[in-house]
């Protein structure tokens, strides 16, 4: 109970008031144990108010404000959560037909996520909220909306490395597995990397109309994914090793190929040594890996004494390069004079922690 209480320290009190929807999860990050292993103090990945308990509590705003949020991720709908207890009206815009941004992706790889996500989708229920969703920023809505601030968490961008070979249709970006599994514009993906019968298969298996249940993608996943039996993943960051995690889970012969010498060092120190052990333990983990080009049959990358090898692979994906990117941000800030300011992993990346904080900071400071 000691991490569920780091996450929601009313949990009881919540409990008590029947609002079990309104506890805030722990994901099991290990965030805050890891904390010991480096010297630092107690935190929690997505409680930014541990360790802060005297100088963050949330206070009602002396002047409610109507705040436009763009992006309806983790940071976003923090961020709303927050300025709507506070008395801030709040309007949260998104793109997709769906809540949640990456988390959405990150729930599949790892289904602890998946109750962070439930909790603040419930959350954009309170009354000074309004979300609307397939919906685009431009000067006209601004103009319609009169906003007096406006926060954009519209996530990280993913340019993939070029590496010979990346163009072939076995070849995917994490991006693009992101938006097949999860229904963001999937018919596109679709259309674009799979054959006829994979079409076929995909329609049946449903996973074109599964589109608010991590629960239900994670299971069909079980039974269907776009991914041959020999996967290769490039890059074993965060995103990479919780994948190979994911297809390991689902039977398949995964190589992670990472060109630097220490893997997963976004994730917590402990989760972190949870995820390695595992990968290693069935499939496999190169180190100091520098991928040179992909076949239609193969993965061929030098190893740490330049030496070269090849690694068969059915599928390819790519989990490298994400970036901030302040390009939304920057063109609503050239249709307005209103103040923008960024969130999440479009400012600086930090996974859901940094979202979870930096749209914390945001509604409590508005
Ligand atoms: S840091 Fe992570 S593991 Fe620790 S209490 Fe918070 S959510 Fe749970």
């Amino acid at each position: 109970m000691g991490r569920k209480l780091l996450a929601e320290p009313d949990l009881a009190k919540k409990l008590a008031a029947n609002a079990a929807q309104d506890v805030r999860p722990c994901i099991y990050c290990y965030a805050c144990v890891s904390q010991i292993f480096i010297n630092k103090g107690i935190k929690c990945a997505v409680n930014a108010r541990v360790g802060h308990e005297s100088e963050s509590t949330i206070q009602f705003a002396p002047k409610p404000k109507h705040v436009l949020i763009v992006g309806g991720g983790p940071s976003g709908m923090e961020a709303a959560r927050v300025a709507a207890l506070r008395g801030h009206r709040v309007t949260l815009v998104e793109r997709s037909d769906r809540l949640g941004g990456t988390l959405f992706f990150a729930a599949l790889a790892y289904p602890e996520n998946g109750r962070l996500l439930d909790y603040l989708v419930k959350q954009m229920a309170h009354p000074n909220i309004t979300v609307r969703l397939n919906t685009s920023v431009d000067a006209a809505l601004i103009n319609a909306l009169q906003p007096d601030e406006i926060m954009v968490g519209t996530g990280a961008k993913r340019a993939a490395p070029a590496i010979d070979g990346a163009d072939q249709n076995h070849v995917w970006s994490g991006d693009e597995l992101r938006r097949l599994m999860t229904g963001d514009r999937a018919d596109e993906i679709a259309k674009a990397k799979l054959s006829l019968t994979e079409r076929a298969l995909f329609k049946a298996g449903g996973m074109l109309g599964v589109t608010d249940s991590t629960q239900a993608i994670q299971g069909l996943s079980k039974l269907w994914m776009p991914l041959g039996r020999r996967v290769v993943v490039i890059g074993g960051g965060l995103v990479g090793l919780e994948l190979a995690e994911f297809l390991l889970d689902r039977g398949r012969e995964v190589t992670v190929l990472e060109p630097g010498t220490h893997p997963g060092t976004e994730l917590a120190i402990v989760r972190r040594w949870r995820v390695v052990e595992a990968v290693k333990a069935h499939g496999k983990l190169q180190l100091l890996a520098q991928v040179q080009n992909i076949t239609r049959k193969e993965v061929i990358w030098t190893d740490k004494s330049g030496a070269v090898q090849s690694t068969p692979a059915d599928s390819v994906v790519i989990a490298l390069g994400a970036q901030p990117d302040a390009s939304v941000a920057e063109a609503i800030a050239r249709m307005t004079s209103v103040p923008v300011q960024q969130l999440g992993d479009s400012h600086e990346l930090g996974y859901i922690e940094g979202a979870m904080h930096s749209g914390h900071r945001a509604g409590a400071t508005v």
